[in-house]
């Protein structure tokens, strides 16, 4: 059968069914959150007690205890960063981008959670401060910190350019968890999962709806940062796209490093601390 060269023609009642009411698709009132008092009273105390740096076009790794935080700062020029977070314990759950974004937005920012796979399916870290929270919906319709993109890699750079280009996101964080576990390349790289973009300015067009980038908005000073609910293993990656204004996944743009630091809390807040749980449902499917 050939494949017709014009589209299915509209039904009569087409309008119709495109004038259907938006529904947002879950009771995202009933989404367990942080009170701002609680993180309020986490960020009064805060204290550095680790820095790690993530190199242009390259990843590190970091752990942060449950109750500590970590903050990604922008600090020689414009950079966006691939983040990847493990429960520290057990590397099959991990930050699950889709979910968040129907719990939340397509762009996370003060306030929104990271939450875990399922069938964990918890809170792994909570956004308790964003400098460029201000930047809100621009009119391209981009926002900042997005869950809808994953990460550049270097399987599709090579099915669009046939090129091997090898600082990728995707080949940064699968280096950085191999050399923190000591582990083989191969072992490691099924556990790199989509991301979170930090710093990156992303939207869909509004003609074509296709997944569009423009320059970051973050400039040295501005951090992002995050209280972990769990014991977490996260590894950061300095995009080889720089600010992603221009291109990624090759040497062409000016890239920098982003720092991570890791925070501690006051003892008598971690003495109260409750780690966030796994989800309560029991698996059984209906079996
Ligand atoms: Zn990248």
């Amino acid at each position: 059968m050939t494949h017709p060269k014009e589209p299915a023609s509209e039904p009569a009642d087409a309008n119709e069914r495109r004038s259907a009411p938006v529904v947002v698709c879950y009771d995202v009132a009933s989404v367990p959150t942080r009170a701002h008092s609680d993180i309020e009273t986490w960020r009064r105390d805060l204290v550095v007690v680790d820095t790690v740096i993530a190199a242009p076009r390259d990843a590190a790794c970091f752990e942060v205890p449950a109750g500590y935080g970590f903050r990604i700062h922008s600090v020689d020029g414009p950079q966006v960063g691939d983040l990847n977070l493990w429960n520290q314990h057990d590397l099959s759950e991990s930050f699950f981008s889709g979910k968040t974004r129907q719990l939340h937005a397509t762009h996370v920012t003060r306030g929104d959670r990271l939450w875990s796979s399922l069938p964990a399916l918890r809170a792994m870290a909570t956004i308790t401060w964003d400098t460029l929270e201000w930047y809100g919906w621009d009119e391209d319709g981009g926002g900042v910190h997005d869950v809808i993109g994953t990460r550049c890699d270097p399987y599709t750079n090579h099915l669009l350019k046939d090129v091997d280009y090898h600082q990728c996101c995707h080949s940064n964080l699968t280096r950085a968890l191999s050399d923190h576990l000591s582990k083989p390349l191969a072992e490691v790289e099924p556990f790199v999962h989509d991301v979170l973009n930090v710093f990156m300015c992303t939207g869909f067009t509004k003609d074509t709806h296709q997944y569009f980038m423009k320059a970051s908005p973050v400039r040295p000073g501005d951090y992002i940062e995050f209280m972990a609910e769990i014991d977490l293993l996260g590894a950061l990656s300095s995009c080889p796209g720089g600010d992603c204004g221009s291109s990624h996944s090759d040497d062409d743009t000016a890239c920098y490093p982003l720092k991570i630091d890791i925070v501690k809390p006051s003892d008598e807040y971690l003495e109260g601390f409750v780690k966030a749980s796994v989800n309560g449902y029991d698996s059984t499917h209906g079996r």
